[in-house]
């Protein structure tokens, strides 16, 4: 196998919990980087932006300037400047569109604007929105049944929190598919919009590639979508019934302190 030249790091249980670093994942980003391996950071969260996510990394002591990569970018790959969307999500994916020069209609629009609302919608892109309301349900549902196209951020149905699990955009990806009746493309890991956008970024080819995930649902699957090597770490969720039969592990180590050393002192070759 050629030698590894970019890590994609999941961020929630290998980087941190809750912003709080996992020993040693810090020293081993610097490790990588100093090694000449670029790292890249590869998560689902589409609420906040990439500057943001970067902000909290500098704050560990990651350097991660332009080297996060979140699903809310995934979903707005697959619009078109000028396109008409409607969001179901917070500042990361209103950025996101905003960026691409997609035209942002005003899910709150009054009432009285509702038809013309529904009317003028292209497509209806559905993340983690923790002001989701039925207003918003009907909405976005309602333009997704005229025929409005529908991108959803990714489908993990919850995440971790130091409290427990709580919903994530999956949860509410299941209500507009309820109430549309309509499945949507998902652009975040495991699927391809994210793979495509990692590969864009990026110069390795896939063979080049490690991704290092604590799910293997999510990164693990990610991995094989994207043709690359796959490091799992235990380090996030833990105690996951997860099925592992579709997924290639090159790697299995306790966190990514191990999986860094293994590539440094290994040559990146296994
Ligand atoms: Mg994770």
């Amino acid at each position: 196998m050629p030698q590894v030249r970019t890590v994609l790091c999941d961020l929630d249980g290998v980087i941190w919990l809750a912003h709080q670093p996992i020993p040693g994942s810090v020293e081993a980003v610097r490790a990588l980087q100093a090694a000449g391996i670029e790292v890249l950071f590869v998560t689902n969260n589409s609420t906040s932006p990439p500057s943001a996510v970067e902000e909290v990394l500098a704050s560990i002591g990651v350097a991660a300037d332009g080297a996060v990569i979140g699903s809310a970018e995934a979903a707005a790959s697959l619009l078109v400047s000028g396109e008409r969307v409607l969001v179901c999500g917070e500042r990361g994916i209103c950025e996101a569109v905003d960026r691409v020069g997609a035209e942002r209609l005003d899910v709150d629009a009054p009432a009285a604007r509702y038809e013309s609302l529904i009317e003028a919608c292209d497509t209806v892109v559905v993340g983690l929105d923790r002001q989701f309301s039925y207003q918003t349900l009907d909405r976005v549902s309602a333009a997704i049944r005229r025929g409005a196209r529908f991108i959803a951020t990714n489908d993990d149905a919850t995440y971790p929190t130091p409290y427990g699990v709580v919903p994530g955009a999956g949860s509410l990806l299941a209500a507009v598919i309820a109430a549309s009746g309509v499945q949507p493309i998902l652009a975040g890991k495991p699927h391809q919009p994210m793979a495509d956008l990692v590969l864009r970024r990026t110069g390795s080819t896939p063979a080049q590639v490690l991704m290092v995930g604590d799910r293997l649902s999510t990164d693990g699957l990610f991995a094989r979508t994207l043709g690359c090597r796959f490091a799992w770490v235990r380090s996030g969720v833990a105690g996951d019934i997860e099925d592992t039969t579709a997924v290639s592990i090159s790697l299995s180590m306790d966190n990514l302190a191990e999986v860094a050393t293994a590539l440094i002192d290994g040559s990146g070759v296994f």
